[in-house]
């Protein structure tokens, strides 16, 4: 009898290792289906079959029972860092909270937060998040406001080497831009450009995507990353889609997302993001695009006819009361969506959950916003973004990346369909195990190389250590306990009488 205890953590087991278990998300005729009583057989980096039994010889048969086989997640929006989102939800408003920088912290000089130490580590642990929600697909990002400007090719030479020792599919390039905003007086924000800096960023992406793509037996694939269409002036976006086009990688850009972001295009070129991007021939199918809750029906059309991909990330937005508008009408339009973690925890089942939810709420019907319209986002819908057609399926040639979820979960029971049960069960926690490219890459929340219970406490330090560096950079610089005050009042200790 085998059992998945038996293969090496981190490791591709050698031969042929039939997966069995109750259900499988097994590809067929160019869509899902639900295989019940099935096997998946592996073969070095590949699926080799899917079906009720393989006939011929394999090395091992692991019976995993009561489970869900499906894809492993592709996350196009993948939180890579400690997030600071989760502190400032509930204390706005922004400007005032840290997440803009004040004049006086520009004058100074901005410095960065982290240690390139801990830069790397937070990287390692947040890969090993992702894995742990069953995502094996990463197109990580991180916040750029504790940054001094850019990410450093350094911090993604290292983010590589973790990618390629965990087993994370990643797609990498340090974000850059050539301006950030800057509040001046309370509430009024004005961005400052430094061109020059921006196209140097593009320049070291470059350059880093020439070294590192494909290293990892092809693990690590590159991206060009231009940080917020806001703070990215017009030649640093046609300079980036013609890189794009050289390497081609794929390019991801932040916009049609925020209020900040639409006041200040429509300030410095009249118009919105999209309707900018195309005027000067930088919308097409290799942009990938968060997050488009604020595009309108001419910004969406443009998606649709330049083949831009959405990348849908319902979680951070429905935080603050915002939603896609909506995830129908974007497939109505023919628009390719795409899903993405974005912040804390980086749980794609819970973005799946809130997807649904927020899709309802937003008028589409029960048919249209279903849970195995968000699962092909979640799939297909990212690997065809990527151009990877042997991604986010399961069929014989596709890559032997594959995510186990558990569905014997006492607290999720009882289950109906197990699609249908995973979405609403909206937790990743389910996720018992994860191959990517053959490799064990996560078994019961440990990944190779990484004790996740010491990792979660030195995280612990290192955050707290960057919330006790949010006053440098805060309008007026008021201690942490008034950026950020508790829930609920501390409690006082009783005055002895
Ligand atoms: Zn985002």
């Amino acid at each position: 009898m085998n059992a998945l205890s038996d293969l090496r953590l981190g490791a591709r087991p050698s031969g042929r290792t039939a997966l069995a278990a109750r259900w499988i998300v097994a590809h067929q005729d160019g869509g899902h289906r639900l295989l019940e009583n099935g096997e998946v057989v592996i073969e070095k980096d590949r699926v080799i079959f899917t079906g009720p039994r393989f006939p011929g010889e394999v090395a091992r048969r692991i019976d995993l029972g009561e489970v869900l086989i499906s894809p492993g997640f592709i996350d196009l929006d993948a939180l890579s860092d400690l997030d600071t989102t989760t502190l400032g939800v509930d204390c706005g408003p922004a400007w005032a909270k840290g997440r803009v920088w004040p004049q006086g912290y520009v004058e100074r000089g901005p410095y960065e937060m982290y240690t390139p130490e801990e830069l790397a580590f937070q990287k390692r642990f947040a890969f090993a998040q992702l894995l742990m929600n069953g995502i094996t697909s990463a197109l990580p990002i991180a916040s750029l406001f504790y940054r001094e400007w850019g990410e450093t090719v350094a911090e993604f030479e290292a983010a590589a080497a973790a990618a390629g020792e965990l087993g994370l599919r990643v797609w990498l390039g340090p974000a850059y831009r050539s301006g950030g905003m800057v509040c001046t007086a309370p509430g009024v924000l004005e961005p400052r450009f430094d061109e020059a800096r921006g196209l140097r960023g593009l320049e070291d992406a470059v350059g880093f995507i020439r070294r590192t793509s494909g290293s990892f037996e092809g693990l690590v694939q590159g991206m060009l990353a231009p940080d917020r269409v806001e703070t990215s002036t017009q030649t640093l976006l046609s300079r980036t889609m013609a890189a794009a086009a050289d390497l081609d990688v794929p390019v991801r850009l932040h916009m049609a997302q925020g209020q900040m972001e639409l006041d200040t295009l429509r300030a410095l070129h009249g118009t919105t993001a999209p309707r900018w991007m195309a005027g000067f021939g930088a919308l097409n199918d290799r942009l990938i695009a968060p997050h488009a809750v604020l595009a309108d029906e001419t910004d969406l059309a443009l998606y649709a006819d330049h083949g831009v991909t959405v990348a849908h990330c319902p979680l951070v937005f429905a935080r603050s009361g915002a939603m896609l508008r909506s995830f129908a009408r974007l497939r109505a339009m023919g628009i390719r969506i795409g899903m993405g973690t974005d912040t804390a925890p980086p749980d794609m089942v819970l973005n799946m959950a809130v997807g649904v939810m927020m899709a309802r709420m937003a008028g589409d019907r029960i048919d249209e916003a279903a849970p195995q319209l968000m699962f092909d986002a979640a799939t297909t819908g990212g690997a065809d973004a990527l151009r990877r057609s042997d991604l986010g399926r399961l069929e014989p040639g596709a890559k032997a990346d594959i995510a186990v979820f558990d569905m014997s979960d006492i607290l999720m029971a009882p289950r109906v369909d197990p699609i249908r049960t995973l979405v609403l069960g909206a937790t990743g926690r389910v996720t018992r195990a994860v191959f990517v490219d053959g490799r064990l890459s996560m078994r019961d929340g440990q990944v190779a190389g990484m004790d996740m219970a010491e990792a979660r406490v030195r995280v612990q330090r290192q955050f707290d250590g960057l919330v006790d560096k949010y006053p440098d950079r805060t309008w007026g610089h008021p201690p942490v306990a008034e950026i950020f005050p508790g829930s609920y009042p501390a409690f006082s200790p009783p005055s002895r009488s």
